[in-house]
């Protein structure tokens, strides 16, 4: 797609207020691909009065009207499925295929779901005397990362909408055209002016105005917890809602009655896909000490076989922080089996797939959040140290249970602190509510439940 020179506030692109602009690189050439604005307060400004302007109206829609309208969202973006695939890849890196099935195909089914669940939600229920009724819960500041750029706008846009809230996007600064063609794909299925308004920029210009705006009544942020904390902070301050999807080092426990080689091979697939990118990966593997040696041999060869096969990790700035967490193992005495810090091409920002050794769960690279394609191997002893090793992370995001017998997964599984769990290699859910335990959030996405973080209840007593 081209790009736009400017930013879409009420149902035009129209000139940012200051000059400044972003730099858009490809990460597997390292060529500039395109500028988009850097918008300001300003913009922030006009893109909120716009979304509070819009709001009445789009709240007071029925909910099978709005659900007609993200049903054309949802077509739009299957008719420019192509497009959206080339420019992830274009500016993400992601490899064309995987673009293709998840980066364009999740979205158009989480558009698809959200669209079923505007027209089918129960907006009004009876308890006893009363009749609660579920209302927007007003404008959204939505601030979303890059590592899936489409995916992680429309798991904020589609609820919002389908709620009746109005919206205000700040995107990720490495991903801004796969905003911008979202934000063509809303004015082409005919949402009303304001309802949707996109405001390309710096994450401590734009984004922290989004936050601070007094007009904002929620919060919806994705990204890293260093940045979570602090606009959980500036929300609270203000007294306005918040949902935070922040980071994660999530465990995939393979018990030791398990199918052995599937479970490593899936979860190697699982921390190399995205380049290791994906903030519900799971990082850890947790071995029995007596197929420790087995697994370690299984992941290597299976890390090694991807070879060139995955894509660049997104920036020169990731790429540095991915190496720096590599060398720091190496230093901490974790054992390369795979991989290492070397990069495998002279040009774009690639990282060999990488696996460690010998991991103990004190290292950095097993408590840190690394973003690139790095997995650690962990031994444990027993059930309960392989508990006490899963649940022994400030984070809980994901992880994985893998054992011959489902009940023996689902009991273990249910003792981890943390928000979703892969049964045997359990397939994605775009209706299962997707979020954190401990510090990788506040709230959940997807489905019923992401819908709900939009509604906020009224009781009438009769
Ligand atoms: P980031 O926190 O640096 O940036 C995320 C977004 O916040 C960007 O749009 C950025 O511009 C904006 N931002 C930065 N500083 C801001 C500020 N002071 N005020 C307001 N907005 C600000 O994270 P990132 O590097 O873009 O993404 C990687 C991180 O995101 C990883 O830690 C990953 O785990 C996390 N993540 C979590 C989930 C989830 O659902 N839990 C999903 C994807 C990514």
């Amino acid at each position: 797609m081209k790009p736009h020179d400017g930013l879409y506030i009420d149902g035009a692109w129209r000139p940012a207020a200051g000059q400044d602009l972003i730099e858009v690189v490809n990460p597997a050439d390292e060529q500039v691909i395109g500028h988009v604005p850097a918008g300001t307060a300003l913009d922030v400004d006009s893109a909120v009065r716009a979304a509070r302007a819009a709001l009445p109206i789009w709240a007071a829609t029925p909910p099978a009207e709005r659900s007609a309208r993200l049903i054309a969202l949802r077509d739009v973006l299957v008719a420019r499925r192509e497009e959206i695939a080339e420019t992830v890849t274009a500016e993400l890196g992601a490899p064309l295929a995987f673009s293709q099935t998840v980066h364009a195909g999740v979205p158009i089914a989480v558009a698809g779901s959200y669209a079923e669940l505007a027209a089918t939600h129960g907006f009004e229920e009876r308890v006893g005397n009363s009749t609660v009724h579920h209302e927007p819960v007003g404008v959204v500041g939505a601030i979303t990362p890059w590592n899936y750029p489409l995916h992680q706008i429309v798991a904020k846009v589609a609820p919002a909408l389908a709620a009746g809230c109005t919206v205000v996007l700040k995107p990720a600064e490495n991903t801004p055209l796969t905003a911008q063609l979202f934000a063509e794909a809303v004015h082409e299925a005919g949402l009303p002016a304001g309802v949707f308004n996109l405001v390309t920029g710096l994450g401590q210009v734009a984004g922290q105005a989004l936050a601070e705006h007094p007009d904002v009544d929620l919060v919806s942020f994705t990204g890293s917890t260093a940045v979570g904390r602090h606009i959980g902070a500036v929300a609270g301050g203000a007294v306005k809602r918040v949902a935070l999807e922040l980071g994660g080092k999530s465990a995939n426990v393979i018990l030791p009655s398990a199918d052995l080689a599937k479970a490593v091979g899936v979860g190697v697939a699982n921390v190399m896909s995205n380049s290791g990118q994906t903030c519900s990966a799971w990082t850890r593997m947790l071995v029995h000490t007596s197929q420790y040696d087995e697994a370690v041999e299984l992941a290597a060869a299976a890390a090694a076989k991807y070879g060139d096969r995955i894509g660049p990790v997104v920036s020169a700035r990731q790429l540095d922080r991915v190496r720096g967490y590599i060398e720091r193992g190496v230093a901490e005495g974790a054992r390369l089996v795979a991989g290492g810090a070397q990069p495998p091409r002279e040009k774009g920002y690639f990282v060999s797939p990488t696996v460690f050794a010998d991991v103990t769960p004190q290292m950095t690279i097993a408590q840190e959040e690394i973003f690139g394609p790095v997995l650690t191997v962990l031994r444990y002893e027993d059930e309960e140290d392989a508990l006490r090793i899963a649940n022994g992370t400030v984070y809980g995001l994901a992880g994985a249970v893998w054992a011959g017998d489902e009940a023996e997964a689902v009991a273990f599984a249910r003792r981890m602190d943390t928000g979703q769990v892969d049964i045997n290699g359990g397939r994605f859910n775009p209706l299962a509510p997707f979020g954190g335990y401990k510090q990788s959030g506040v709230g959940r996405e997807l489905g019923a439940h992401g819908l709900a973080e939009y509604l906020q209840t009224k009781s009438l007593q009769f």
